[in-house]
């Protein structure tokens, strides 16, 4: 499927929250960019679609400030995180499946130049409120996408690179961590990322 309207700008792209203390640099072009129309998202937005940018979290950077993560779930059943700024709340971004998810889930809104990025395909347009009228020569699909179809070949084998890089380091941490074998193997630390959904996109 061809792109629908490709991203203009270059990389860098920043952006940040509300109040500034926040901040944040993405140092490639998206993955993929959508709109989601399902009924969670318009919830979590308040406003009648989410518009999401889909970057790996190897081209991603905090810049200025530390976001707290806040626990969400989802229609699906699973959870996400959404990054807020601790001062203003202002929700950035999202983390699908846990803290060391290979994709960030940006919220355009949050770029300094958020029209640099026009959505390449509607989610979830069976909620989509009525009065909004989408543009014809942008794909739009009643629930969700087969990604291994509708993103650009460049954007998968991207996503698969990075989800090798992240394979790597969490084998590199494993091999790093002292073996202690008398630790009881669970609660202890609280810190183990919980187990990633099967998703049918990345
Ligand atoms: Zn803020
Ligand atoms: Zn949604």
């Amino acid at each position: 499927m061809p792109d629908a309207r490709p991203v203009t700008a270059a990389p860098p792209y920043d952006g940040g929250c509300a109040c500034g203390q926040v901040r944040y640099r993405m140092t490639e072009r998206p993955l993929f960019v959508h709109c989601c129309h399902c009924t969670r998202c318009q919830r979590e937005t308040g406003g009648p679609f989410a518009h999401h940018v889909m970057i790996e979290f190897s081209h991603w950077a905090v810049t200025a400030g530390e976001p707290e993560f806040v626990l969400v779930p989802t229609d699906s059943g699973g959870k996400h995180w959404v990054a807020r700024c601790p001062t203003c709340r202002t929700a950035l971004w999202n983390e699908h499946g846990s803290r060391t998810a290979i994709t960030r889930y940006v919220r355009v809104g949050t770029f300094d130049a958020p029209n640099a990025f026009p959505p390449r395909a509607h989610i979830y347009v069976r909620s989509k409120q009525e009065w909004v009228r989408l543009d014809d020569a942008v794909p739009a699909f009643r629930s969700h996408y087969d990604a291994s179809k509708v993103w650009p070949a460049d954007s998968l084998a991207r996503y698969e690179a990075a989800r090798a890089l992240r394979a790597e380091q969490r084998r590199t941490a494993k091999a790093a961590t002292p073996a202690r074998s008398a630790r009881p193997p669970t609660g202890s630390t609280g810190t183990a990322p919980p187990k990633s959904r099967r998703r049918t996109s990345p």
